[in-house]
C-alpha cells in the first residue's frame, strides 16, 4: 500500500463512492502507477500476477473513460473489449468492474466458452459499454455477426501469459487485426516469453511499462515451507495438518483432474468439507464449488492449475502443493492465491521422491530454498509399500491407456519424453493437466 489516494490519482467521484464502499483505503503499487498514465490515455504493459490489484488499475480508468460524456452503444458493439484466458477469470473480472461502477450506468456483458451461447447473443443485440470474454467464443460470434470490433475503444488483453499455455495466442491474433487502430491499449502478464514480448510489440504502442513482483520472484509475505512425503502418505499428511483449525480457508493443488477429485473424495470421507475444480466439471458446477468455497460452507478447494488461475478471493489461509506442479512458474502462481493484497500466507508443499527434480526448478526460479519440515507420520504400511513401489505414471495419472488421444506423433517415439535433468519434456507436459 502506499501513501497516495485514489483522489488524488485523478480517479473521480462516483467510482470513489465505489471503492470507499469496498474499504480500499489506499491505491495498491501498481494502481498508484497504472491509474494515471492510463487517464493520460497511455498504453500499458503490466507485468503483474494476480493479487496485485491489477483488475482495479486497469478498470477504474477504464470506466472513467466510458463514463465521462456517456453516449449509449449501438447494435452489436462493444466499447472496450477484455479478453481474459478462463472462464473463472472472466466473470470475476465483470464482477469488478460491476462493483467498482456500481454507482455508473455503464452495460456490461461476459461472452464464455462451454455454455449456450444464446443468452450471449441477445445480451449483445443493443450493444455494451464493456465486453469481457474468452477468445474462442468471441471469435465464433464475431464470425457469425453477432458481435462488431469496430468501435472498441480501449482493448485490454488480461494474463497472457496463460493464453499462450492454453493455446489461444492466435486467436488473441485475430481479434487483435479486427480491431480500429485507434485506441488504448493494455496487456497484463505474470511472466514475458517470447511470443508475448513479440504479441506486446504488436499491439502496444510506446506503452508504460510497469513491473510489480519480478519475474518469479514469490512475495516475502508468503511463508514456504515443505515436507518430503510419499506420494501413499500424502493424503495422512493433509488430514493430519488440517487438524489445525487455523487452516481456515485453504486450496489444496494437484497435477491432475482425477487427483483432484480423488483428494477432495478422502477429505469429504474424513469429515472436512470440500470442493473440487477442474476443467471437467461444467461452468455451473464450477461456479458453485467456489462459490461454496468463497462462502467458507467449504473448508477446502482442490484445484488444478489452469482451473485455478484467476480464482480471486481472498483471505485464503494456506494453499497446499498436494503434487508439486512440473512447471515452476506455477508454483509462484499457486502460492500467490494466498497473501492476496497485503495479507499474509503459508504455502505447504509435499515433494515425493519422484518430485525432486520439480522441486529444484522450483527452487532455482525463486532463487530461495524452502525451509523443509519433519513430519510424524507413523511408518508405511505394506500397502502403502507396495504402492510406493508401482512404476508411476505420468502425472499420477491412472487412468492412461496406450494410444491415449494426447500421445500423439511426439520426437523419441514410445514413453514419455524425459529431458536429460529428469523433468518431463515440454511436449509431454500438458497431459490431464486442469
Ligand atoms: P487482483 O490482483 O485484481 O486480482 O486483486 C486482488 C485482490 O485485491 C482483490 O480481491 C481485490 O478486491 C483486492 N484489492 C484490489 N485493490 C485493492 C485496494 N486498493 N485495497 C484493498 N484491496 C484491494
Amino acid at each position: 500500500m502506499t501513501d497516495v489516494t485514489f483522489a488524488s490519482l485523478g480517479v473521480a467521484e462516483p467510482i470513489l463512492r465505489a471503492l470507499a464502499a469496498e474499504n480500499y483505503t489506499h491505491p495498491t503499487p501498481i494502481q498508484a502507477r497504472a491509474i494515471p498514465a492510463l487517464l493520460a490515455g497511455r498504453d500499458l504493459l503490466g507485468i503483474a500476477q494476480t493479487g496485485t490489484g491489477k483488475t482495479a488499475a486497469f478498470g477504474l480508468p477504464l470506466l472513467q473513460k466510458l463514463s465521462i460524456g456517456h453516449v449509449p452503444p449501438r447494435p452489436r458493439e462493444a466499447k472496450a473489449l477484455i479478453l481474459a484466458p478462463t472462464r473463472e477469470l472472466a466473470v470475476q473480472i465483470e464482477e469488478s468492474l460491476r462493483t467498482y461502477g456500481k454507482f455508473l450506468n455503464l452495460k456490461r456483458a461476459v461472452i464464455l466458452g462451454g455454455v449456450s451461447q444464446n443468452a450471449q447473443i441477445n445480451a449483445m443485440k443493443n450493444g455494451v459499454d464493456i465486453l469481457v470474454a474468452t477468445p474462442g467464443r468471441l471469435l465464433d460470434l464475431v464470425q457469425q455477426k453477432h458481435i462488431r470490433l469496430d468501435a472498441v475503444q480501449v482493448f485490454i488483453v488480461d494474463e497472457a501469459d496463460r493464453m499462450l499455455d492454453m493455446g489461444f495466442i492466435r486467436d488473441v491474433r485475430k481479434i487483435v487485426a479486427q480491431l480500429p487502430r485507434e485506441r488504448q491499449s493494455m496487456l497484463f502478464s505474470a511472466t514475458m516469453p517470447d511470443d508475448i514480448v513479440k504479441l506486446v510489440g504488436d499491439m502496444l504502442k510506446s506503452p508504460e511499462r510497469i513491473e510489480v513482483t519480478p519475474q518469479g520472484r514469490t512475495a516475502d509475505r508468503i511463508e514456504q515451507k515443505l515436507y518430503y512425503v510419499p506420494m501413499p502418505q500424502k493424503r495422512q499428511l493433509l488430514s493430519a495438518l488440517l487438524k489445525d483449525e487455523a487452516m481456515n480457508r485453504v486450496i489444496v493443488f494437484t497435477r491432475t483432474k482425477h487427483g483432484a477429485n480423488r483428494v477432495a473424495e478422502h477429505l469429504s470421507k474424513t469429515g472436512v468439507v470440500a470442493e473440487a475444480i477442474h476443467g471437467n466439471k461444467s461452468q455451473n458446477a464450477r461456479q458453485r464449488a467456489l462459490e461454496m468455497f468463497r462462502s467458507g460452507k467449504a473448508r477446502v478447494l482442490v484445484a488444478t492449475d489452469i482451473a485455478a488461475r484467476g480464482i480471486d478471493i481472498d483471505d485464503i489461509s494456506h494453499v497446499i502443493n498436494f503434487e508439486l506442479p512440473n512447471e515452476p512458474e506455477s508454483y509462484v502462481h499457486r502460492i500467490g492465491r494466498t497473501a492476496r493484497a497485503g495479507g499474509e500466507g503459508i504455502a505447504i508443499s509435499f515433494c515425493d521422491a519422484s518430485e525432486r527434480d520439480y522441486l529444484r526448478d522450483i527452487e532455482r526460479l525463486i532463487r530461495n530454498k524452502i525451509t523443509a519440515l519433519p513430519h510424524d507420520l507413523p511408518e508405511m504400511t505394506e500397502a502403502q509399500k507396495a504402492q510406493a513401489e508401482e512404476p508411476r505414471r505420468p502425472h499420477g495419472h491412472r487412468h492412461g491407456k496406450p494410444g491415449h488421444k494426447f500421445g500423439g506423433h511426439k520426437p523419441g517415439g514410445g514413453g514419455p519424453a524425459k529431458k536429460r535433468n529428469g523433468s518431463r519434456a515440454h511436449w509431454n507436459r500438458k497431459r490431464d493437466a486442469a
